[in-house]
């Protein structure tokens, strides 16, 4: 998916030309999208939040916009949520504009007003409408009410400034506070701030002009404009450009794209939505503003970017969740070596799922993300021989920090290539970025110098020799204990993923976790990923390909299961319920779609000749399929702990092989770095 650049002209010229704003210049086209972390809360954790800033700004990074501060309280995104109102809360911030300073980026503050989104009583709405995905409902405001929240926004963007801001980003989209206000579907409001489209937009264009008075002329504002709604009565098409004229008009300096309310029934941001998607909703604003407009959503790789920005279509591009993979993204781009790259997979399991439980955001693939300042890979001033039995991604990470560190590292694999079960996860439609992370470690790899042995089983004989041992040989796929589980139709999901046996017509799966999900659309898809194929991809989500539709939705056409699959569980409820909070729907949409019949609360009665028999609030039912695939968990693989401790050597255990239970890359790569670290 990637390539070199090797010849003497720079690799990404487009990405690597400065953008002139007149007052300012910034270094190059790389805007650091948003991304609220969980260190923006509270002042004692700014100088941790500068650290992670300063990282990125390092490495090579444009323009920075911080995570969201709402301009109120009742803009709060939660409770206790950081805030720009008074001049103690802007303090604290100084760390951080100083710090991305210090490397020559530039870092604007996001002002984000929740509006009905917000996760606390006291939320405020154009019109007393719930939001589908929220508890609260917003009181409305008075025109007086309305007045307030406009010089709170003015008020917060001159505090920014006095806290060494080069700017601010006026949240208009995603269905928040503003947008709500732009949207027929939440302004239900008959006088001055609702009923035509320029009354709906009113609100938008008075922060803008109000935020450029208190500011002054050399300040960026860049507006984050809604380009696709993706919710029924959201903005059409010719509004959202009079929307975008009349920002242009009032002051901003930059039109950011905004891609979806986060009440849309349309993934935007998870692996499965294809690179660059909504690319051309950017371009066709284009002839429309002067100022410059950025593109955005799955933008992970610098062809992605280069190409957009080559083509005209937009002026900038941003990444947000690609700079907590890798903070030396622009550096390495700009160097000719994209292979170096760690590519955010848009997994989201680290950086948004941790955000919606209440934690620290980090990254699956990058676990020192937001973790800077306690989680450093120092030089070791006393190198050990390490062997480490597995290239899964547990052994892979623990290999290559340790290499980083000094270390002399071997790594052993039974299989010929590494990557583990990554190397089944690459094959479910919609996974196609976990090749990149296999990339980025056989590049790893050789750049850190670990002598790899692959096919090669590790004995007790190849390990004693070592200083440390370290086991990362990951699970064995559970079997299931019910009549007829020797059956020859009875399989498990790694002979489907791995090509050994060829699915039948019809499937029951055994087991809904996660890889019961992705065995269903790997036998309902067979072969076809929409993710490669943006226009089909939208045609299966319902997504208007000209834009122009009013939310630009329309009608979906998912195209005919491959085969007849059941996806089975013992517990009673919903399957799918223990899929991550922000990409779990996307998988039960995407099976739905495909006709898979989801049942909860199963007995397994047994296998034969004729299919699968099972019990559901006590009524029997015969499944007549042709295989069974056995999803049902794993075990830890470890059998060499026991003979490697008579020999004397206490091996470490890392992913897979210290606890099966509820593992997933998140936690393999993390353990796997972090001992690498205390080594
Ligand atoms: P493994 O990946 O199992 O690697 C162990 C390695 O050890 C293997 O390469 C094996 O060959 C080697 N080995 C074993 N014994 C020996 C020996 N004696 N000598 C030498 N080598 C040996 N996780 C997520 O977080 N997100 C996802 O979206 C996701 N999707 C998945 C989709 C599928 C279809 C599957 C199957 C898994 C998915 N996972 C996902 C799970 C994730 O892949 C695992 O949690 C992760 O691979 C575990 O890493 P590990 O290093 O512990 O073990
Ligand atoms: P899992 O999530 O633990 O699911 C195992 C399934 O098998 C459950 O539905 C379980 O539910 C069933 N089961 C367990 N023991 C059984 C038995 N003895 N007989 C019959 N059914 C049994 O494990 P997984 O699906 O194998 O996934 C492994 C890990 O990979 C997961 O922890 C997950 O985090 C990770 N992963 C993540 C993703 C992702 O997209 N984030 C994708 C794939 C994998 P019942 O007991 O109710 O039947
Ligand atoms: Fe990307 Fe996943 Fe890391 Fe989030 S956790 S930044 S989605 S790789």
């Amino acid at each position: 998916m990637t390539s070199t650049a090797a010849t003497d002209s720079p690799p990404y010229p487009h990405l690597f030309t400065p953008l002139d704003l007149g007052f300012t210049t910034i270094r190059n086209r790389v805007l650091m999208g948003s991304m609220h972390t969980g260190l923006e809360d509270r002042a004692k954790d700014f100088p941790r939040l500068a650290a992670y800033f300063a990282e990125r700004a390092a490495g090579g990074v444009g323009l920075i916009v911080t995570g969201g501060f709402s301009p109120n309280l009742v803009g709060w995104l939660k409770p206790f949520g950081g805030k720009l109102s008074w001049p103690w809360e802007a303090r604290p911030h100084k760390f951080v504009t100083k710090a991305v300073h210090e490397h020559g980026a530039k870092i604007c503050a996001q002002l984000l007003h929740a509006g009905r989104y917000g996760y606390h009583p006291l939320t405020v709405a154009p019109s007393k409408i719930k939001a589908p995905i929220n508890p609260f409902t917003p009181r409305a405001l008075s025109a007086r009410g309305i007045e307030r929240q406009i010089n709170a926004y003015a008020n917060a963007a001159k505090l920014a400034r006095d806290a060494g801001y080069d700017g601010v980003e006026i949240m208009g989209s995603e269905g928040y506070f503003i947008n709500e206000f732009t949207a027929p579907r939440t302004n239900k409001r008959d006088d001055a701030w609702g009923g035509t489209p320029e009354k709906r937009m009113r609100f938008a264009v008075e922060i803008v002009r109000r935020v450029r008075e208190a500011v002054g002329p050399d300040f960026i504002i860049i507006y984050r404009l809604s380009l696709l709604d993706l919710v029924e009565d959201g903005n059409q098409w010719d509004e959202i450009v009079q929307q975008a004229k009349a920002v242009e008009a009032a002051g901003a300096t930059i039109i950011n794209s905004g891609i979806g309310w986060h009440e849309a029934r349309v993934p935007t941001i998870v692996t499965s939505v294809p690179r660059a998607a909504f690319v051309d909703v950017t371009a066709k604003l284009k002839p429309h503003v002067r100022v410059p407009l950025v593109a955005t959503n799955r933008i992970n790789m610098p062809e992605v970017a280069e190409g957009i920005l080559a083509a005209g279509k937009a002026d900038m591009v941003s990444l947000a969740r690609p700079l907590l993979a890798d903070p030396q993204w622009a550096a390495k781009a700009r160097a000719g070596t994209p292979q170096a790259i760690n590519t955010c997979i848009a997994c989201n399991q680290a950086c948004l799922d941790h955000v919606f439980e209440n934690k620290l955001a980090s990254c699956l693939v990058n676990p020192r993300a937001c973790h800077e300042t306690d989680l450093a890979y120092r030089k070791t001033f006393a190198p050990k021989t390490v062997a480490v039995v597995g290239a899964g991604p547990a052994g892979l990470a623990c290999a290559t920090v340790a290499a980083e560190r000094g270390h002399r590292v071997t790594l052993f694999d039974a299989a010929d290539e590494i990557g583990g079960q990554f190397n089944y996860a690459k094959r479910i439609p919609g996974k196609e970025e976990f090749h990149e992370t296999l990339r980025y470690f056989r590049h790893r790899l050789e750049e850190t110098r670990v002598d790899v042995k692959r096919s090669t089983p590790a004995t007790v004989a190849d390990l004693t020799g070592f200083d440390e041992v370290v086991l990362a040989t990951g699970i064995t796929p559970r079997r299931v204990a019910f009549p007829g589980a020797d059956h020859a139709k009875v399989v498990s999901y790694a002979d489907v993923l791995s090509g050994r046996v060829t699915v039948g017509a019809r499937a029951a799966l055994i087991g809904a976790g996660g890889i019961g999900f992705d065995v269903a659309e790997y036998l309902t898809h067979e072969g076809h990923s929409p993710s490669l194929d943006p226009a089909r991809w939208m045609a299966e989500w319902g997504v208007d390909p000209t834009f122009e539709a009013r939310g630009s939705l329309v009608k979906a056409q998912p195209e005919p299961p491959a085969r007849e699959v059941w996806l089975l569980q013992r517990s009673p409820g919903k399957p799918g319920a223990r899929l991550g909070k922000t990409s779990g729907w996307v998988h039960r949409a995407t099976l739905k779609a495909k006709q898979v019949k989801m049942l909860g609360g199963v007995e397994y009665l047994g296998v034969d000749d004729v299919g699968l028999r099972i019990k559901v609030d006590g009524a029997e039912h015969l499944l007549p399929v042709d295989h069974v695939v056995v999803c049902a968990g794993q075990e830890p693989r470890r059998e060499l702990q026991a003979d490697l401790i008579a020999a004397g050597k206490t091996p470490h255990l890392v992913g897979g092989a210290d606890v099966a239970a509820e593992l997933d890359a998140k936690r393999a790569i993390d353990q796997g770095s972090r001992l690498a670290a205390r080594l």
